[in-house]
């Protein structure tokens, strides 16, 4: 087998020198171990900061040991009786091709529910991230104004369709293409969206699609979009933190909203959200999601990069805004 193991920790933006792709022996499984053949990878935003050296609600990776990282694959090899070949699991070790996995950490997933890299994306960690943080983190509820940032992304997408299915006023986003602003408006149904690398500061194009101001917003970016936020939210306002990609690979830290003083005035909730403090929410969320997949009301997409070869180039690139919806590495051929 292969697999990506860190060799150096980045500073700043990641370069190929920080990962080495490595060659492992395969063997048959221990007992209460299978033996899986990865099909489709995961690269999420949270790997750039387990790769640093730092204390956090996930531990680093560790130096020249294999990455990991959300993954789906086939039983190849049992020694559980809870698993047979030909299974299908989600589980957690990525950045490979093939994984020896301790049962209990492994999920069986229903290729004929749905195709295998939904369970990735739009009904795996990231639509549940979505869901728990627009209805249970921000309450949500009929008649709000939503806006949310990183809005074409795996997360925001959905945070936005999500919105409008359960009764929201007006749903609006931010992302990084004209592109992606077109897809917005014209496929995921948002009521207006901005380019936030347009020339215009964030705030002022904020203001011009949301005019009465905005109930919610859904934070994935944060640095000028959050206060940008802060400042357009109505008076008993909620905002989900969920992450803050535009300052993950700064070496300094970065500074915080000037404009916090308005909390206290507007009474503004800001709360952060980790996803897996919603397992909860799991079998209401996949059954909600997956009714509206199926009547075609809410759509996702995927942006797939083929072989292992490339997942450290797939991750950078979703790192930079090159994915439209989930970023996902197959590895299945
Ligand atoms: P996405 O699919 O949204 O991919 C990341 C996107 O971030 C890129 O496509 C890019 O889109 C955008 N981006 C990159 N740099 C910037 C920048 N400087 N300013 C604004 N946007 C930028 O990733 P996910 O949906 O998986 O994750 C979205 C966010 O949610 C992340 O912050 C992540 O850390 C967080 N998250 C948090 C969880 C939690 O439990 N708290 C769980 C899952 C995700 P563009 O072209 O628009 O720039």
């Amino acid at each position: 087998g292969r697999a990506w193991n860190l060799v150096r920790r980045p500073n700043g933006w990641p370069v190929p020198e920080d990962f080495d792709l490595v060659e492992f022996p395969v063997s048959e499984p221990a007992a209460g171990r299978i033996l899986v053949r990865n099909l489709h990878l995961s690269v999420d935003p949270y790997m750039r900061g387990r790769m640093n050296d730092v204390k956090s609600y996930v531990p680093p990776f560790a130096l020249n040991e294999p990455m990991t990282g959300g993954a789906v694959g086939e039983v190849i090899a049992t020694n559980d009786d809870r698993f047979a070949v030909g299974d299908h699991v989600l589980h957690d070790l990525g950045w490979r091709d093939y994984a020896d996995v301790r049962a209990d950490y492994a999920t069986k997933v229903d290729a004929s529910l749905a195709p295998l890299s939904t369970y990735l994306g739009v009904l795996g960690m990231p639509g549940l991230t979505a869901y728990a943080g627009l209805f249970e983190v921000a309450s949500f509820k009929e008649g709000d104004t939503v806006f949310v940032s990183g809005a074409a992304g795996a997360v925001g997408s959905q945070v936005g369709q999500m919105a409008k299915l359960r009764g929201a006023k007006r749903v609006v986003g931010s992302a990084g293409s004209a592109d992606k602003i077109k897809l917005l408006t014209e496929s995921y149904g948002f009521d207006a969206a901005f380019n936030y690398k347009d020339e215009a500061p964030v705030v002022k194009q904020l203001r011009e699609v949301a005019p009465e101001g905005i109930d919610v917003y859904f934070d994935n970016v944060g640095g000028e979009h959050l206060e940008a936020a802060i400042s357009t939210l109505n008076v008993h306002g909620r905002a989900t933190l969920c992450g803050a990609i535009s300052g993950y690979n700064e070496t300094e830290p970065v500074p915080g909203p000037r404009n916090m003083m308005s909390i206290i005035g507007k009474r503004l909730r800001l709360t952060g959200i980790l996803v897996g403090d919603h397992a909860h929410l799991k079998t209401q969320f996949v059954e909600e999601v997956s009714a509206w997949i199926r009547s075609g009301e809410l759509k996702y997409d995927e942006t797939v990069v083929e072989g292992l070869e490339n997942n450290v180039d797939a991750f950078l690139g979703m790192l930079r805004g090159h994915n439209t919806g989930k970023m996902i590495v197959s590895v299945g051929k």
